[in-house]
């Protein structure tokens, strides 16, 4: 027993993802790769995780009103980020 064994045991069974390797090499601020950190690990505070907790939420997003607010539907669904996201890379070219 030691405690690099222990530390170890810990991830023993997990698997690992690159994506979280690739958001913390990524050339960005730090608060903006904790949040994709956040993200990917599905743990933001949408609606659908407020209901989780049985806390107060609403039933669809906000800015569109279409479907349940995930985190999917904010980064890749959503018509009004859709559009925020193609306006900001246009931007950017
Ligand atoms: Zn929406």
């Amino acid at each position: 027993y030691s405690t690099r064994s222990c530390y170890l045991a810990t991830f023993q069974g997990s698997a690992s993802c690159s994506a979280s390797k690739l958001i913390w090499k990524a050339w960005a601020p730090a608060k903006v790769k904790f949040f994709h950190c956040l993200a990917n690990q599905n743990r933001c505070w949408t609606a659908k995780g407020l209901q989780r907790r049985g806390l107060q939420h609403h039933p669809r997003c906000v800015l569109c009103d279409q479907e349940p607010e995930t985190m999917h539907h904010l980064l890749v669904s959503c018509p009004f980020w859709r559009q925020v996201w193609h306006d900001t890379l246009s931007w950017l070219r």
